[in-house]
């Protein structure tokens, strides 16, 4: 089954986690942009040299840069049946924008997985990781940062019947089951309107 995946959530909301998990169980890649676009800080290319001010931050990098990115990243063979995308779109002129390039590949997105988690939890994981912008002042700016631009995609994929809602907060094996559980529904049924509330 081909599967176009993407995972929405919070900073610290476990998207990387279930991700890879994804990634290895229906062998499509995942696709992060946080983890390419550090990369490229680390390499010292020059658009590595480009958004370091804007990670060291926690703001966004500009839409057209990650955008692009995804646009050549898709083009990859490997996404051919199926990729998640982890940390993509960010707002909605991003979203706007995949939905373009998806529409051209004629292959619309199958799920939104929102993966939901209390601002509280997030403060706490984040602050027991060790990357260079989990530092609690950044943390609560890559938090604001959600709610204010990230957080309209909800509704924004809501609308389009997508958006399949996913308790956070529980262990990352009962999130995967429920991830699990949404996925073969979508293998069952074609997809019904509205947003689904899975828990296991
Ligand atoms: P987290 O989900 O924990 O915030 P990520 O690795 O997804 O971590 O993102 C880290 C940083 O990378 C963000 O704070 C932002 O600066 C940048 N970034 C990642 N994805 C995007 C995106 N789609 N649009 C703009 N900036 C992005």
């Amino acid at each position: 089954m081909d599967l176009d995946l993407v995972l929405l959530g919070p900073p610290g909301s476990g998207k990387g986690t279930q991700a890879a998990m994804l990634s290895e169980k229906y062998r499509i890649p995942a696709i992060a942009t946080g983890d390419i676009l550090r990369a490229q800080v680390e390499a010292g290319t020059p658009l590595g040299k480009r958004v370091k001010a804007y990670l060291d931050r926690g703001e966004l990098v500009p839409d057209s840069l990650v955008v692009d990115l995804i646009q050549h990243r898709l083009s990859d063979p490997d996404t051919q049946h199926g990729f998640i995308l982890d940390g993509f779109p960010r707002t909605v002129p991003q979203a706007q924008a995949l939905d373009a390039m998806l529409v051209a590949l004629d292959r619309p997105l199958d799920a939104v997985l929102y993966l939901q988690v209390n601002p509280q939890a997030v403060r706490e994981r984040l602050g027991q990781r060790h990357r260079g912008d989990d530092r609690q002042g950044i943390v609560d700016h890559r938090l604001d940062v959600f709610l204010e631009q990230t957080a309209p995609l909800i509704s924004y994929y809501q609308d389009q019947g997508k958006l399949k809602l996913i308790d956070g907060a529980q262990p990352p094996e009962v999130v995967a089951a429920a991830i699990d559980a949404v996925i073969r529904s979508l293998s069952e049924s074609s997809g019904g309107p509205g947003a689904a509330t899975v828990r296991s």
